[in-house]
């Protein structure tokens, strides 16, 4: 197969476009869909202060440097999940990266901030480790946002993850979930606490997964190959594997999915749940919806968090996690 640009030989062949790319016009081709998503979705300005989550893997270290590479001012944010040897390799592979392209790297964890690893947390509370993990990566990413003064945070969510997520809430009609799985979260500040939701966005909605691990390879990034241990009973990856499926036999049913999704359907789900009011945790202050205002709102974090530490001071362990959906 030859280039479409310049026909030379070819390094990947992306069947939804139908066309393949040689090494510099492939990195040029993604860098150009990750640039016509930002511009698209309108997702920042170029004199916005980023903070991109990376994990170490494929996704997230390639997002950063080609944002980097487009010139944004992006400084990365690695939180020690507390998972063994995958976390000791996932931080080292997010440092590695940040020294090489001289970038700024925020590295928190969560057992110095809270007290708590994912594995402790799954055993302690009886939830399975992704539910757990999430929910702590969502609330850490935000606060660390706020603290550190950012406009927007990034993620590395790519259209094989949102098709995924996708294919899951309609599954299991999460009309809530579907409300919310959008390129861009708005920012949701309170201004009688001074906190906020801060701006979410997914700049590689637009490229599968398969690419970004090209890219990466193919700009020598050293990212870490291996899986999570705990990934086991993450019903998404199932779903990737259905989805990977149909999309080979039929090239394209991934991209018409999502983009289907967000332009013919989105707008019919609301992003609160019905009755819901937006308040100040009472016991963090991070925002946190109620459906009974004369209750005092504690945040899902915090209500875990205090669960955790409860029995881990009095020495007990909940059951064994159920299996069930995590995404
Ligand atoms: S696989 Fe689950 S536990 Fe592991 S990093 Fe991902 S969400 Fe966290
Ligand atoms: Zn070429
Ligand atoms: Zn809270």
């Amino acid at each position: 197969m030859k280039c479409k640009v310049c026909r030379d030989r070819a390094v990947i062949d992306i069947r939804r476009h139908n066309a393949g790319f040689c090494k510099d016009h492939f990195l040029e081709h993604l860098t150009g869909q990750v640039a016509k998503t930002i511009k698209e979705f309108s997702m920042f300005e170029s004199d916005d202060r980023l903070l991109v989550a990376v994990s170490g893997g494929k996704d997230s270290l390639a997002l950063w440097d080609i944002l980097l590479n487009l010139g944004y001012d992006a400084t990365g944010f690695y939180l020690d999940l507390g998972i063994g040897a995958y976390s000791r390799a996932s931080k080292d592979a997010s440092v590695s990266f940040a020294e090489q392209r001289s970038a700024k790297l925020i590295v928190r964890s969560l057992a110095q901030e809270h007290g708590l690893t994912v594995p402790e947390l799954s055993k302690l509370t009886g939830r399975v480790p992704c539910s757990g993990c999430g929910l702590n990566k969502r609330y850490e990413f935000n606060r660390a946002a706020l603290e550190e003064g950012f406009d927007v945070l990034v993620t590395g969510h790519n259209l094989d993850d949102e098709v995924a997520t996708l294919f899951g809430n309609v599954l299991h009609w999460n009309v809530d979930m579907l409300g919310r799985q959008a390129p861009v979260l708005e920012e949701r500040a309170l201004e009688e606490s001074g906190t906020a939701l801060v701006r979410k966005v997914k700049p590689l909605v637009r490229v599968a997964e398969r690419e970004t691990a090209a890219y990466a390879l193919l700009r020598g990034i050293d990212y870490i190959v291996e899986e999570c241990p705990l990934v086991e009973g993450n019903v998404q990856h199932r779903y990737k594997e259905a989805i990977t499926l149909l999309e080979e036999a039929s090239p394209g049913t991934k991209h018409q999915m999502y983009f289907g999704f967000l332009k013919k359907a989105s707008h019919r789900f609301q992003q609160e749940p019905d009755g819901a009011e937006v308040v100040a945790c009472s016991t963090c202050g991070a925002p946190t919806a109620v459906w009974d205002p004369a209750r005092a709102a504690v945040c899902s974090f915090c209500k875990t968090k205090a669960l955790a530490l409860k029995r881990k001071s009095e020495g007990s362990v909940a059951r064994p996690p159920r299996k069930r959906r995590t995404h």
